[in-house]
């Protein structure tokens, strides 16, 4: 798959641009197009619903372990080209090509657990309260789903929503974002080559309104799994109502970090620093508002800081760039704006602050001190490589302060003492809490929020479930 080949995946056939609408692809570190993308038109869309219906009925059935070789054959595909994806990844994304290796190679590994945990949708049975009635529980794939992906992950995010649904024996139609199209049709080529029968899966594009307008609308749709904002995620929910189409909404969040007293100032800074830039802070759970106690709030900032400017900004195509372009240059206003905003209201830059360069969308790690509690970097998701720090002193402050936004995916915390970790575990409202440490995505174990931040659960058995419905068989035998 090059940029030059953008096409869309309907029914088996790949359908490029010709006598259908289209965009321009950017890079987003030269500002320089990498190819057309084609958009999806009425015939098209009707095309892969249908699709889609047809190859349910043939792959519900398919076996569980028939259905997890092929996606083990994807995901070892995958990895076989993962230095040509990593390249388009970075490419069209604009984050680091070392962290696009990494991408693409964790993206196959969530393909290789679902393949796996396939197998597992088990059932039960439960004991009847009549003589000779058998009662058993079934777990059934929903159907076709429609699933829409954003920029900021273009591999993973595809990765956790096709392998889901196919692992339970549903199709899926996706829409990634139109900014980062080659990620997701290289992942279909992969598919496509390791055996995956025509309709299974199928990739449209275009304004997205209205691909979602249509698609939700159709009957034939049993599940919307959304990856994006939240005012976009309500506005989906609202249209999935209207079928009573079940939801997977996986939004934004501002993930509070709180370092208590006791923690070790330095070490925390590095750990939660390594986090914090992945993909230039374009990440969910990215940590986002800092509340550092008094008592090493100081040391915290100048390692913090220390450590923030010391990363290379260039170019994610180069080898030891650290902090690639931001994927577009909506990013880039918004940073600018966070900034000159907090900077109005007497709040201290310490680092970055500034646009690099005047082409590509490159902004440097900024760290900003002495922001105040209702500035619009502590209230409004910032998405991108900011860190508004705020000092405190009351605990029960800080545990208000951190739950009172609507947001609530992830949170950190950094205490020795296991009771303030008992503690706050508990009383943060989050779907996701990292204690001493922030890797806390792994296909594994649930991801997903409370509150603004989203319903349901994307990865673990809950990822899995997302896609099945119980069936209840009650049988008197003749
Ligand atoms: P946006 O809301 O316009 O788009 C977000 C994603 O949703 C894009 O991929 C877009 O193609 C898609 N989208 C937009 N409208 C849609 C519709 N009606 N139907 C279906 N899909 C639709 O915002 P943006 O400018 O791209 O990003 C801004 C904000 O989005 C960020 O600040 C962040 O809060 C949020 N975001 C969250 C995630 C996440 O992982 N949860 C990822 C990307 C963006």
């Amino acid at each position: 798959m090059q940029h030059s080949d953008l096409s869309l995946y309907i029914a088996g056939e790949w359908r490029g641009l010709k006598g259908r609408s289209g965009e321009d692809v950017i890079n987003p570190a030269t500002e320089q197009s990498l190819g057309s993308l084609p958009h999806a038109n009425r015939e098209d869309l009707e095309d892969a619903i249908a699709s889609a219906t047809i190859a349910f009925e043939k792959w519900r059935t398919t076996p569980a372990a028939a259905r997890a070789k092929i996606l083990v054959g994807a995901a070892r595909l995958l990895r076989e080209r993962s230095e040509q994806i990593a390249r388009i990844i970075t490419l069209e994304q604009g984050k680091p090509i070392r962290e696009s290796r990494v991408e693409i190679n964790f993206a196959a590994e969530i393909i290789d657990w679902y393949a796996e945990e396939g197998k597992r949708a088990y059932g039960r049975l439960v004991p009847s309260r009549l003589p000779a009635v058998q009662q058993a529980v079934h777990k059934v794939p929903v159907g076709p789903v429609a699933a829409f992906t954003p920029w900021n992950v273009p591999a993973t995010t595809p990765a956790r929503k096709i392998a889901g649904a196919l692992a339970a024996g549903c199709t899926c139609i996706l829409k990634p974002s139109e900014e980062t199209p080659a990620t997701a049709l290289a992942i279909a080529r992969a598919f496509e080559d390791a055996g995956l029968p025509a309709g299974v899966l199928n990739i449209v594009f275009g304004v997205p309104s209205e691909i979602s307008n249509f698609l939700i609308a159709s009957p034939k749709i049993s599940k919307i799994s959304f990856t994006g904002s939240i005012a976009v995620g309500k506005k989906l929910t609202g249209l999935a109502s209207e079928n009573m189409t079940r939801v997977t909404m996986e939004l934004g969040g501002h993930a509070p970090v709180i370092v208590c007293e006791d923690a070790d100032a330095e070490v925390a800074a590095e750990s939660i620093a390594i986090n914090k830039y992945r993909n230039a802070g374009q990440i969910c759970i990215a940590p986002s508002r800092f509340f550092v106690h008094e008592a090493v709030h100081d040391k915290f900032l100048a390692k913090f800081s220390e450590v923030s400017s010391k990363l290379v900004v260039k170019n994610g195509i180069e080898e030891d760039s650290e902090i690639g372009a931001l994927a577009n240059s909506r990013r880039l206003d918004a940073m600018e704006s966070f900034v000159s905003n907090a900077e109005r209201s007497g709040a201290r830059l310490q680092c970055g602050g500034r646009r690099v360069g005047n082409a590509g969308f490159f902004f440097p790690p900024t760290v900003i001190s002495d922001v105040s509690a209702d500035d619009r970097m502590m209230t409004d998701e910032i998405f991108g490589p900011v860190v508004p720090i705020r000092r405190f002193t009351d605990l029960d402050e800080t545990i208000f302060e951190a739950n009172k936004l609507r947001y609530g995916l992830a949170a950190y915390v950094y205490t020795k003492s296991q009771a303030r970790a008992a503690l706050l575990s508990d009383q943060i409202q989050a779907g996701m809490i990292g204690v001493n440490h922030t890797f806390i995505f792994t296909p594994e174990t649930p991801f997903g929020g409370v509150k603004d931040s989203g319903y349901g659960s994307e990865g673990g058995i809950e990822g899995l479930e997302a896609y099945l419905s119980p069936k209840f068989v009650s049988t008197l035998p003749q």
